[in-house]
């Protein structure tokens, strides 16, 4: 049989790593957030790092900050509004009252002379 083609043993490893090579972690701190959800998180930071406000709970995406009896609200405070709730910000109801039996009476007008 021929044996000219059997791959021999290669180097693996042939970069060791370097053991002597050590690092120092930076000292480090934990902050703990909760979300409205309840769920705690904890992150840490180095020491010297300023913690963010609020955190993004890993669990269900809500932000979660550092009060666990008041965490905080919404992601987005103003996600979606309706074209009606823009316009009851706009106005009150009692002119929008006002406004509505003043087109109600413009259309019996029209319909009166039709
Ligand atoms: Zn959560």
């Amino acid at each position: 049989m021929p044996s000219g083609n059997v791959i021999r043993g290669s180097r693996i490893g042939a970069a060791p790593e370097r053991p002597t090579e050590r690092y120092e972690p930076a000292p480090r701190r934990a902050v703990t957030y909760w979300c409205r959800n309840d769920h705690v998180t904890e992150i840490r930071l180095a020491v010297d790092a300023e913690e963010p406000a609020v955190w993004d709970c890993p669990r269900c995406g809500l932000p979660a900050g550092q009060d666990a009896q008041n965490p905080p609200g919404r992601a987005r405070p103003e996600p979606y509004k309706t074209h009606l709730a823009y316009v009851k910000e706009r106005r009150t109801p009692e002119e929008g009252e006002a406004l509505l039996a003043e087109a109600l009476a413009a259309l019996r007008r029209r319909r009166g002379r039709e």
